[in-house]
């Protein structure tokens, strides 16, 4: 383990370097309680300051801390921690390797071995056939181009306004370190969240519950409050599609779609409405079970079921990729409405008032 690894522990090589030294993460977690601290340092600081903070002292340490933390990001399982986290691991990358590159010191000239270079960073993500060197930057494979952007913000990054030569895209310096960045963050986020061992995720409930208490003071798990039917999991277009189609749901089916549209915001006379298209409908019967669920009828509001429990229903339709990562139908869609971009959110209610007034 060495001060490289330490910068930059996403690195193939710094993972190599854990297994090479026999490390036992439930060991750690259970007895050192420097590197479960500069974990808990790191992903609370990715939630509040965007930053993972400063290096602990300790090679040893700071190289553990990733590990650690990116399990304590999955013990806390929530969308938002993982893409917070990912984002500050990489913007904590970016700075370095930013700095190791125009670093011209005397140091790094008699052979710096914890500095990381652009080619470095290429050569660990497999690209560096897709990157090509040009004398006015770099080009960029479009697919590679395409994958490494699509999370950036700004026009300039869209492929319409690019100039593409022969499958190539002509990207400046700085653009190339954005998108190794992007590339960085990818690398954080794979797998996350983990499937974390019961013995691991006890010795980590202490600062799963002081990340939480972080987040629910943020109140970053927002309230949705937005309906866009095109971003509903697999599962719930799909019991859409058969409500507005007209066919019958057994009743967990329609429990599970009802109580969807009433977590993300519908009023019941908005599901009411929508469900008067099937043939079956009956007015009186459908408001009573949707107040039911809303909690306006009853003690409780209804949460709509899990993925495990959609599944053994048989109710989980077509699982995408993004369903591997998450284990509800909100976080799902709460993970596509934070990707998207806020002013492409076209609300369903609203997209029916303007119709109304159309026909009016
Ligand atoms: S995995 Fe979950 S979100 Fe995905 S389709 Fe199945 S139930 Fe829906």
């Amino acid at each position: 383990m060495n001060a490289r690894h330490a910068r930059y522990p996403f690195l193939g090589d710094a993972r190599q370097a854990v297994q090479a030294a026999g490390v036992d993460l439930a060991d750690v977690v259970a007895e050192d309680d420097a590197v479960v601290e500069r974990a808990r340092e790191r992903v609370v600081g990715a939630l509040t300051d965007g930053d993972v903070g400063g290096r602990a002292r300790s090679d040893r340490v700071e190289l553990l801390s990733y590990p650690v933390a990116r399990v304590l990001v999955s013990v806390v399982d929530e969308h938002v921690l993982v893409r917070k986290y990912a984002d500050a691991e990489a913007r904590a990358a970016y700075d370095r390797f930013t700095a190791d590159e125009t670093d011209d010191t005397e140091l790094k000239s008699v052979g710096d071995d914890a500095s990381l270079s652009r080619r470095d960073l290429l050569r660990e993500f497999d690209l560096s056939d897709d990157v090509r060197e040009t004398p006015g930057g770099y080009d960029v494979d479009v697919s590679t181009y395409l994958q490494l952007s699509s999370s950036l913000r700004g026009d300039d990054w869209r492929l319409v306004n690019r100039a593409l030569d022969d499958g190539r895209v002509p990207v400046s310096e700085p653009e190339l370190d954005l998108l190794l960045q992007q590339a960085v963050r990818d690398r954080v986020a794979e797998g996350l969240p983990l499937d974390v061992p019961d013995e691991i995720a006890e010795a980590m409930e202490a600062p799963a519950t002081a990340v939480r208490d972080v987040l629910a003071d943020m109140d970053l798990t927002r309230e949705i409050d937005t309906v866009v039917p095109e971003l509903f999991p697999p599962c719930m277009q799909h019991l859409l599609d058969q409500v507005q189609r007209g066919e019958h749901l057994p009743h967990h089916s329609r429990f599970a779609i009802t109580a969807f549209l009433a977590n993300v915001g519908l009023s019941t006379d908005e599901i009411v409405e929508l469900y008067k298209v099937n043939p079956g409908f009956g007015e009186e019967m459908t408001r009573y079970q949707t107040d039911h669920i809303r909690g306006e009828s009853s003690p409780t509001e209804y949460t709509a079921p899990s993925c495990a429990t959609m599944k053994a229903y048989g109710d989980c339709t077509n699982p995408d990729d993004l369903c591997d990562a998450i284990n509800h139908p909100l976080s799902y869609y709460e993970a596509k409405l934070d990707d998207a971009d806020e002013d492409d959110l076209d609300d369903w209610r609203e997209r029916e008032d303007e119709e109304t007034d159309a026909e009016a």
